[in-house]
């Protein structure tokens, strides 16, 4: 099974730095099924072409750990050495991991130019034909060429089969070509050569999160590419409605470690905030804690370095804050000890999740106002009624104290994605509604230094849940 992509950008071997693949020599990959070899056919300025060629091992495959439910391949003969399928998206992910990730060693400014390319699939099983094909390259732009084959040569009469060779072009990056070939590859096969669980969600949603959510064919394409596993369809198109929702927040958050209201950063009120939080939840008790909307991570590191708890969930929407929190709190090098005791995931506040059940104390630390005021109700279900941990520690920016920043113009909020900035009395009415209508308590305390006429900075509301303390 041959893979091929081309580009006709110049230079065109830029494409070997893209790939993280030099374009002089052959390389082959051991994948559990087979291997992969990786070879440039032609590589000059003007052109260049890598080759992604499968060699799939059908005998393995069946006598593997490969669940193939479906009895097609409890035969040695089979398609799978010859049609791209779920195989290859994971070839892609093997073989050119960094490249789909939209990361570049060498020549990191490539990474978001878009160049002229043609993937080729030599030989692409389609249950839904040519119409299928356009309907899910099409509205991502692509130019899609596709030849039928017969299902033999040699007996016309039988007529066409399943079986196609395909030829998309765009221009576009090479991270979103891959990407794209990820999802899809499988999505027209419809047969998976692994068991589909939860975290098939999180690939989903990993390499889709970019453009799937806009795609007229989301639907399709998600109910394929987890076929048979209606719930976790269900799961994957709700989260990707939010990621639709917080697309352009996803996009400032990376910015946001370093586009902090200006003035905020003087105060290093971030670090003031965290520390009242932390302090609240320690006063708690509570052991178990969930962050909601945890970013980048820093009330996790925090919390980590706490021994009183021992059970720790970071949950955020954005998988790209969710990567960073990964990386700075460096959990895939963290001794197993530690480890055991933090969680991140990936999630939406305005959704009900099992997950965030039987936690002592949730924060939710500057989160709110992200959040679009006729999703609040849900929020509040999700978090009082549904989760409803002991303690839930809210804060949220206080918009009199705007007027102390001259930086911040006047009536402006202090960060482009905040869909509200409360006074005071407008997040003491939203707490005390939300304490009566689910049986907590709620106090108020002040984030950063206290102005007398406008307040504080920030603010923030700890809320007990009334029972425990009758
Ligand atoms: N609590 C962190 C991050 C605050 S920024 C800190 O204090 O450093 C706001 C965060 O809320 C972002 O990471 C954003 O991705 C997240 N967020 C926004 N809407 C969300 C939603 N509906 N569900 C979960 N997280 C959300």
């Amino acid at each position: 099974m041959l893979l091929t992509i081309s580009t006709t950008h110049q230079p065109a071997t830029d494409l070997g730095y893209l790939l993280h693949k030099n374009p002089a020599r052959c390389q082959t990959f051991e994948l559990t099924f087979g291997q992969a070899h990786v070879f440039y056919p032609e590589a000059s300025d003007r052109q260049c072409t890598c080759c992604l060629l499968l060699d799939v091992d059908p005998v393995g495959l069946v006598r593997g750990k490969g669940n193939w439910k479906e009895g097609l391949l409890d035969q040695y003969v089979n398609d799978r050495p010859y049609v791209a399928s779920s195989l290859m998206s994971v070839a892609i992910a093997g073989v050119f991991g960094s490249a789909l990730a939209g990361r570049c060693k060498d020549r990191a400014e490539l990474v978001d130019v878009e160049l002229p390319l043609t993937a080729r699939i030599d030989v692409l099983p389609v249950r839904g034909g040519e119409e299928l094909l356009q309907r899910m390259f099409g509205p991502l732009g692509y130019h899609v060429i596709a030849t039928r084959h017969p299902l033999d040569s040699q007996f016309a009469e039988w007529g066409e089969g399943p079986y196609f060779s395909v030829e998309l072009s765009h221009t576009t990056t090479i991270s979103r070509l891959l990407q794209h070939l990820y999802v899809l590859i499988p999505v027209f096969d419809g047969k998976k050569h692994y068991y589909i669980g939860p975290d098939e969600v999180e690939k989903l949603l990993a390499k889709g999160a970019a453009w799937l959510a806009e795609h007229p064919e989301r639907e399709t394409i998600t109910r394929r590419y987890l076929p048979q596993r209606n719930s976790l369809v269900r799961q994957a198109l709700a989260r990707l409605v939010e990621e639709e929702l917080v697309e352009h927040e996803d996009d400032s958050v990376a910015a946001e470690e370093s586009s902090s209201p200006q003035a905020e950063r003087e105060l290093s009120l971030h670090e003031q905030r965290i520390g009242a939080v932390l302090a609240a939840i320690r006063a708690s008790g509570a052991t178990r804690v969930v962050d909601l909307g945890c970013g980048e991570g820093k009330l996790l590191r925090e919390l980590l370095a706490d021994k009183q708890f021992t059970e720790i969930l970071g949950m955020d929407v954005s998988v790209r804050s969710l990567e960073i929190a990964h990386r700075r709190l460096k959990l895939d090098r963290v001794p197993e000890r530690q480890r055991e005791r933090i969680q991140i995931i990936h999630g939406a506040l305005t959704y009900r999740d099992e997950r965030l059940a039987n936690f002592d104390a949730a924060a939710i630390v500057e989160v709110i106002e992200h959040l679009d005021p006729a999703r609040l109700a849900s929020f509040e279900r999700v978090v009082f009624e549904h989760a409803r941990p002991g303690t839930v520690v809210v804060t949220t920016p206080n918009r009199e104290y705007n007027v102390v920043w001259e930086t911040l113009p006047a009536g402006e909020m202090r960060h482009s994605d905040h869909r509200f900035e409360w006074t005071r009395a407008e997040f003491e009415a939203w707490a005390n509604g939300v304490a009566e209508r689910f049986g907590y308590a709620v106090r108020f305390l002040p984030v950063g230094p206290v102005d007398a006429e406008v307040g504080a900075p920030s603010q923030m509301g700890v809320f007990e849940e009334a029972t425990r303390n009758e």
